[in-house]
């Protein structure tokens, strides 16, 4: 295994144009522990000391470093509440502490802790990439596909209310659907089926499938009660 070790962003996207093979590593949750002998030739770009983890204020919102940890989220006074209950959602304090906003974000996994609960505060990712820096919204991102660009921060544009759910037999089981809402804004993270970004009835475009979270009609008929009785 190789692991490198730039000085500054721009080092770092320079490595991964020269290395497209190569991953980000931050907290190393996800990516570690799917290490076996076979990957003996990884090679990984280390950006955890080179990223910002603070969360503070700016202009009507909050800024999260792409380094702020899961558990860093949850304790956060100036985020709201179902924003932090979304960190909580990894329910081992060892992952917690480990894991980051931007491991999370870029795995953009449909059981995805915290990417329902970004969209519902109309969240922006600020990238940096061999191209430059762009600003990009949390969906937009996801539907990109993009694994080239660092997520340097997350701005959190609506400090709104707002409802985080998680639905797996159990805390540290696999999610059957992640869901949140703010205001207007709905997302919902369906496992082996995809997000859904609108309105309360986004989900209804999904073709949900079955697998050992539970059946698609199962799925579906969480998401259609997730938020049966907001109006
Ligand atoms: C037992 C277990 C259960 C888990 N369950 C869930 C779950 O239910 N839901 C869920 O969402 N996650 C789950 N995870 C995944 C993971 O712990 C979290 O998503 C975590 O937040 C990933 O962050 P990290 O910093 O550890 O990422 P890493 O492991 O360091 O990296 C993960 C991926 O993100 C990329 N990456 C990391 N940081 C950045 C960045 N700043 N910019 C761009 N790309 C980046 C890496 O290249 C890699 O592809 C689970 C992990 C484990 C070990």
């Amino acid at each position: 295994m190789i692991i490198l070790h730039p000085e500054s962003l721009e080092a770092a996207v320079e490595m991964k144009r020269q290395f497209p093979q190569s991953s980000y590593l931050s907290g190393g949750t996800a990516l570690l522990s799917l290490l076996s002998g076979k990957d003996k030739d990884s090679c990984f770009i280390d950006i955890s000391k080179i990223l910002s983890a603070e969360i503070r204020k700016e202009g009507d919102g909050v800024r999260i470093g792409g380094a702020a940890k899961l558990a860093d989220i949850a304790r956060s006074e100036i985020l709201p509440e179902f924003i932090r209950k979304s960190a909580g959602f990894q329910s081992s304090l060892q992952l917690r502490e480990q894991a980051t906003i931007g491991g999370n974000v870029a795995l953009a996994r449909f059981d995805s802790y915290m990417i329902p609960s970004l969209f519902a505060s109309d969240a922006v990712l600020s990238l940096i990439s061999a191209d430059g820096t762009r600003d990009l919204q949390v969906d937009e991102y996801v539907l990109s596909g993009d694994k080239d660009s660092i997520i340097e921060s997350v701005y959190i544009r609506s400090l709104s209310d707002g409802e985080a759910k998680r639905f797996a037999r159990a805390s540290h089981a696999h999610a059957a659907l992640t869901a949140a809402h703010s205001g207007k804004r709905y997302a919902y993270g369906i496992s082996g089926s995809g997000f859904a970004f609108g309105d309360k009835d986004s989900y209804s475009t999904v073709d949900f499938s079955t697998d050992l979270t539970g059946s698609g009609d199962y799925k579906r008929y969480l998401a259609s009660v997730s938020f049966k009785e907001v109006r």
